[in-house]
């Protein structure tokens, strides 16, 4: 079968949720037996999303490949079975680099450089790249319609229509239909406008995905199918739902699936979407709650932590409990008693990754008052190496243990640049990305969690490392190297057999994670916290969900998630 494209762009302003959108039109056409692969194409100069502030970009998400990429891709991945790596996400920059090496090698033999067709044919080659074994390429432009940056993207998967034919690409524009609440209407006005847009540069959406936060009744989605040229069975009422993950179900309800399908001519057996059904189920009547502290430094943002939250809540759905978030930045944390107040009511300790020094002491006293307090602790790429310190400093006496990162002329680096990262000069050629393998230690908490396994592979993206010149010291006193390197030269996970549950790993589990697949030390973290909770709180009767009682952090949490 020849591959099919569908293309998502996005109107009228930001933040509508396109690449959940497109993962969730991912999810459906897997769930009728399709092969789906996903791209994302951002259109800001920068040649990766790897130096970008988490302020601005939110989280960098890291594929098996080692691409720094856009945290859609995370989306992708989790709502996909698909696999993503560099070719699935390109910036204009890195577009506009390769065409002008090309123009400096020669390649061009001599003629004038454009953006049609030199820059359309970068884009449109890269689309294409993609398709491999793939029976549907999901291809999203990031943006929003009307942007000057965007154009030469959209004058891309115009022009692919008209090389692979109708029947073979399928544009789905997402746009917002407000509702108005001193008028009491929906307000199909945007939606024009930003349709009108698309249709001067030459593309004629096929389906409207009209995010609103009720249900679009059938005279708007005639009068929009109407001034967009369009049938009324192809504006698809997007309603805002409770949990991103119910997005497939509620796009299968309004006939989407069959919709595109129909549209590039193809056959497909009924969708089975039990598993989104199921995921949901548990996702909404949970019959316990953790309650689980974060702490990190951009604690006001949850995009910095999107696959995070995302992994929690798989741990949560895998316990048939709701996670109740605690953002706590570590700043606030400046001493145990400081810890006792802040983090007193919490059943389990999360240290995430980050970079940089400030609020790392803070983060040191987290770990410290969970590991001497039986908390369940679980640490993160910096959250180990933050592990490794404060043992090295509380357990071994060595008060001035540090990081290389956090102090250049340290004198008792516990954790360090290896000697070859030393002379390269390049910042970014010094990190580790991307999946490596790992030995676990048999019969170690690190081996239980994963099943017995004892090789695994996960994915990196740190530039310091355990300095073995400490490691004996640490595990004669109690700390357990027990995930390696292969050559057992590089420490990849921490524990300690003293303590309830404490959990350390180099790596980044939480990219790996799905809703249908949780990742098992998220699982296993948040039993333990469930378990630690049972100690914590006498039974009570009620199912502990809490619901009732949100905070502003708990629907912050789920705005950002989309979901209200
Ligand atoms: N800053 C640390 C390092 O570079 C940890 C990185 C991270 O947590 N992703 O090694």
């Amino acid at each position: 079968m020849k591959t099919k494209f569908i293309f998502v762009t996005g109107g009228v302003l930001s933040s509508l949720g396109k690449g959940v959108s497109a993962s969730a039109i991912g999810a459906l056409l897997e769930s009728r037996g399709l092969a789906v692969t996903l791209q994302k194409m951002d259109p800001y100069i920068n040649v990766d999303p790897g130096t970008m502030s988490p302020y601005q970009h939110g989280e960098v998400y890291v594929t098996d490949d080692g691409a720094e990429t856009d945290l859609d891709l995370g989306h992708y991945e989790r709502f996909t079975s698909t696999r993503t790596g560099k070719a699935n996400n390109f910036t204009t920059g890195r577009i506009y680099e390769s065409v002008i090496r090309k123009e400096r090698r020669g390649e061009y033999l001599g003629r004038t450089v454009q953006v049609i067709p030199h820059i359309t044919n970068e884009i449109k080659s890269r689309i294409l790249s993609v398709a491999r074994q793939s029976d549907v390429v999901i291809c999203e432009v990031g943006g929003t319609v009307g942007d000057i940056e965007s154009l030469p993207f959209l004058e891309a998967i115009r022009q692919l229509r008209y090389d692979l034919g109708v029947n073979n690409c399928l544009y789905v524009h997402v746009t917002l239909v407000p509702y108005i609440g001193t008028a009491g209407e929906l307000k199909t006005k945007p939606t024009q406008h930003s349709v009108k847009e698309l249709r001067e540069i030459g593309i004629q959406p096929d389906i409207l995905l009209c995010r609103s936060d009720r249900l679009l009744p059938q005279d708007i989605k005639a009068k929009i199918g109407l001034f967009c040229n369009l049938p009324a069975d192809c504006v698809i009422s997007a309603a805002d739902v409770s949990c991103i993950y119910e997005v497939p179900l509620v796009f299968h309800r309004e006939g989407l699936d069959e919709k595109i399908l129909e549209k590039l001519g193809m056959w497909a057996r009924h969708a089975d979407l039990s598993a989104w059904e199921e995921i949901v189920r548990r996702y909404r009547e949970p019959r316990r709650e953790a309650r689980i502290a974060i702490v990190g430094k951009y604690v006001h943002l949850v995009e910095s932590y999107k696959s995070l939250n995302e992994a929690l809540i798989h741990g949560g759905i895998a316990n048939e409990a709701r996670i109740d978030f605690r953002f706590v930045n570590s700043e606030d944390l400046e001493s145990q008693a400081a810890c006792d107040e802040v983090l007193g009511e919490v059943d389990g300790v999360l240290v995430p990754g980050g970079f940089g020094e400030r609020g790392s002491e803070g983060k040191i006293n987290a770990i410290r008052w969970a590991r001497e307090r039986g908390v369940p602790f679980f640490g993160i790429c910096l959250g180990m190496q933050l592990a490794v310190i404060e043992y090295a400093r509380t357990r071994l006496g060595i008060a001035r243990a540090n990081s290389r990162e956090f102090e250049e002329d340290c004198g008792e680096p516990v954790i360090d640049l290896m000697e070859h990262q030393k002379e390269v000069t390049m910042k970014g050629a010094t990190m580790r990305l991307g999946a490596y393998p790992a030995v676990l230690r048999p019969g170690s908490l690190a081996s239980r969690i994963y099943g017995g396994q004892t090789e695994i592979s996960e994915r990196h993206r740190h530039r310091y490392e355990v300095n073995n010149a400490y490691r004996q010291r640490l595990e004669d006193a109690g700390m357990v190297f027990s995930g390696t390197s292969p050559d057992g030269g590089l420490a990849e996970a921490v524990e300690l057999p003293s303590h309830p549950w404490f959990f350390a790993c180099q790596y980044h589990p939480e990219l790996k994670s799905r809703p249908s697949e949780p990742h098992p030390i998220f699982r296993e973290f948040v039993s333990g916290a469930l378990e630690h909770r049972e100690r914590r709180l006498p039974r009570d009767g009620s199912n502990g969900s809490g619901r009732e009682r949100e905070t502003e952090v708990e629907r912050a949490v789920r705005a950002a998630a989309g979901e209200v």
